[in-house]
């Protein structure tokens, strides 16, 4: 299985995130350089439903991009949270992922008190699960 490393700090940056949003999902993308994941952008979600989807922003998300280029990093991952659905994608997750260079991060706060984190590769509709490493 394909294994993709994080950093704790970014870990722990990612999953309060997701923790002081318990109702609704919450994104961004992470930035790195040779592979190598080193910065999250938090980006708005707009999505109507904001309990069970995420909608990057796109006037954000076209920023956040911009800013990526500047600090000479490329998109490494995307990540969004799940309020109450397991680390798995979800039917709209797997229709709408449209990076297949990217690794799809999923953090779900389902159960209380246990946090969960999950990474897949999402290509044609399907979703392959990689080993994740903290660092
Ligand atoms: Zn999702």
């Amino acid at each position: 299985m394909e294994t993709f490393e994080l950093p704790r700090p970014l870990v722990n940056t990612i999953l309060s995130q997701a923790q002081q949003s318990p109702d609704n999902e919450i994104c961004g993308l992470i930035g790195g350089r040779d592979g190598r994941a080193e910065h999250c952008y938090p980006v708005d979600n707009a999505a109507l439903d904001q309990a069970r989807r995420f909608q990057m922003d796109p006037r954000e998300q076209i920023e956040t991009m911009r800013q990526m280029r500047d600090n000479d990093e490329a998109l490494i991952a995307i990540y969004h949270s799940h309020p109450r659905a397991p680390a798995l994608p979800s039917e709209t997750d797997l229709a709408e992922a449209s990076y297949p260079e990217a690794v799809y991060l999923i953090i779900s706060l389902n159960i209380v008190g246990v946090l969960e984190m999950a990474a897949f590769r999402i290509k044609d509709n399907q979703a392959n699960e990689i080993a994740l490493q903290l660092a």
